[in-house]
């Protein structure tokens, strides 16, 4: 009676969510939308400052854009693996957008699968926007040493570290300056 009045009266003290929120991170049995991510530009973590770069050329003539404070290093880990009559070429710095790029291709295309997704749970496995090395030019993917029993792995493996350059082990083809 009385008590039903007060509960009537709590209930229309509710009111509809007019706010879109951010999806929780640890469900993946709600999609967010079905529709396209409305804010692409719109980023969850503080950008990261485009680093300086430069370009290491390889033996094929294809360059690598790196982090200028790791350049010399990787020219001269090309300079020596050429040496040795291997010829490696990859790519290396990739801005936040193309990172975002990467994400939709290998993780999904919802704003979860795009931010929130952890990297492990992508094939093959790629970071969040905003923490990849190779958003801070210091991460390579090589373009043959697609497993470890390559030529390009197995000469990385014995002599990349002299140049400062550590393998992230779950793919073989990815070396930074630490293994991140
Ligand atoms: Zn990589």
């Amino acid at each position: 009676m009385a008590v039903a009045g007060f509960v009537a009266a709590v209930g229309t003290a509710c009111q509809p969510q007019t706010v879109p929120t951010v999806p929780p991170p640890t469900t993946t049995t709600t999609a967010p939308t079905t529709t396209t991510v409305p804010q692409t530009t719109t980023t969850t973590t503080p950008p990261v400052p485009a680093p300086s770069l430069a370009k290491a050329t390889c033996a094929s003539g294809s360059t690598i854009t790196v982090a200028t404070s790791v350049v010399e290093d990787v020219r001269d880990l090309l300079a020596a693996a050429k040496s040795d009559g291997l010829s490696l070429c990859g790519g290396g710095y990739r801005s936040a957008d193309a990172q975002i790029a990467v994400r939709q291709a290998n993780c999904g295309t919802t704003y979860y699968d795009i931010w929130l997704k952890p990297a492990s749970q992508c094939m093959p496995p790629t970071a969040i926007p905003g923490t990849s090395m190779h958003e801070k030019g210091l991460a390579i993917d090589f373009t043959t040493c697609s497993t470890r029993t390559t030529s390009c792995y197995m000469w990385l493996a014995a002599n990349a570290a002299d140049f400062g350059f550590v393998n992230l082990p779950s793919e073989p083809w990815h070396w930074s300056t630490n293994g991140l």
